[in-house]
């Protein structure tokens, strides 16, 4: 089985679709069109678009739903939990559940935090994950729906995947996330490592993303809780995980 091919098409200031296309096959999907037309014109006769996945609700992921739709006639598969608002939604599914694309499992992770209905897809042969506004590159998103405990288990179901997997989060924040991990991790080495990589690729208005699973336990300060160095400029050396991660999500919202 050939690799699936991911295409990273900007939209917005700094929002990322992901084209998803079986060479073999031909079949593509799309993961939180925000807009149609950053689609469209990627869509040609060597892919038919059969799918949409949506990660979450909010109208930077699900912009290009109904016009990619009507364009299309592919189903748009979203969080059953999310069933009212995602537009168009014809295929409901939920943590837990699998099913097909191009001849390969797909995986649904529950991911609530960042929206209450927030879901991942995972691709376990071809090690991808997107997961939305979940997981960023050294950050993670803000908890507008969720509790620092629910976004805690959803990053810690995220870690528990294979090291390897590519992880295609849908904003380029890498670089602003960067500021503020270096701040309360400053003698991590890996982590001044990816800031210089990063800044390099921003320079050349190159993509941050995707990362990998292995680089973000090595970088994140949100995946990284059990960092003894974290913990101590927090003063929090004996709290659970979960606290630690509270901690340092709101600190993020004030930076
Ligand atoms: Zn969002
Ligand atoms: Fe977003």
């Amino acid at each position: 089985m050939s690799p699936l091919k991911v295409e990273v098409i900007p939209a917005r200031s700094d929002n990322y679709i992901f084209l998803v296309t079986c060479p073999s096959s031909g079949e593509s999907v799309v993961v939180d069109p925000c807009s149609a037309d950053a689609v469209s014109s990627k869509l040609n006769d060597q892919n038919q678009l059969v799918a949409i996945w949506n990660t979450h609700h909010h109208h930077d992921h699900v912009g290009g739903n109904r016009a990619l739709k009507a364009q299309t006639a592919c189903k748009i598969i979203g969080s059953k939990a999310d069933r009212s608002r995602i537009p168009g939604i014809d295929i409901e599914v939920e943590g837990g559940v699998s099913f097909k694309f191009a001849g390969r499992e797909v995986q649904v992770i529950d991911t609530p935090g960042h929206t209450n209905g927030a879901i991942s897809f995972w691709l376990k042969e071809d090690e991808l994950l997107f997961c939305g506004d979940t997981l960023f590159s050294l950050g993670c998103g803000r908890l507008f729906e969720g509790t620092a405990k629910e976004m805690w288990e959803s990053l810690e179901r995220i870690m528990k995947l294979p090291s390897s997997t590519k992880v295609y989060c849908a904003h380029e924040y890498t670089e602003a996330n960067g500021a503020f991990a270096i701040k309360v991790e400053p003698n991590n080495g890996a982590l001044i490592a990816r800031l210089q990589e990063v800044k390099e690729l921003r320079r050349y208005g190159k993509s941050s993303i995707p990362t990998t699973l292995k680089m973000e336990l090595a970088t994140n300060p949100f995946l990284r809780t059990d960092s003894m160095e974290i913990r101590k400029n927090l003063g929090l050396e004996n709290s659970k995980n979960w606290e630690v991660f509270a901690a340092i999500r709101s600190l993020k919202d004030k930076f």
